[in-house]
């Protein structure tokens, strides 16, 4: 996982490309273990990263190292802006590197209509492995959508 700024010119370029771009800490350490004012920091820090490179905070919030926001998560997340916190309910694994036949059958075994599903940059079998995927969800009449197209009244 990324502990700082590795990338900021991809933050514009994900943006133009018409995908949402979120909050998930600055550190992406274990947020469900921190007090409210650590947690309310990492958020924040973050937030004020996101706005320096692409001018908004984003909308969306998904906690570091934890499925679910706690209660105090969710606090200090809508304290820094984002009244939403998003987990996901399938989990393509792809960061342990299985290798692109695993991440294809972790998805399209789990993914329904409204699924979130947890996928990551940086692993070359993502990559490899996402025309199947996209193959798949389609013959069932599914199809990716950004996180405001699927949860923004
Ligand atoms: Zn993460």
């Amino acid at each position: 996982m990324r502990h700082r700024v590795q990338s900021p010119q991809m933050a514009p370029r994900i943006l133009r490309g018409g995908h949402d771009l979120g909050n998930h800490t600055m550190h992406h350490l274990d947020i469900a273990a921190m007090d409210a004012q650590g947690a309310y920091a990492e958020i924040s820090e973050c937030a004020r990263r996101l706005r320096a490179l692409t001018g908004s905070i984003g909308r969306w919030f998904r906690p570091s190292q934890t499925h679910y926001a706690t209660p105090l998560i969710e606090r200090a997340a809508r304290k820094a802006g984002y009244p939403t916190c998003v987990s996901y309910d399938v989990d393509s694994l792809d960061y342990t590197d299985p290798g692109p036949d695993a991440v294809v059958a972790n998805v399209l075994g789990s993914a329904r209509k409204g699924s979130i599903i947890s996928m990551h940059l940086g692993h070359p079998g993502t990559v490899t492995a996402m025309p199947a995927i996209l193959h798949g969800l389609a013959s069932r009449g599914l199809r990716p959508v950004t996180l405001t197209e699927l949860l923004a009244p």
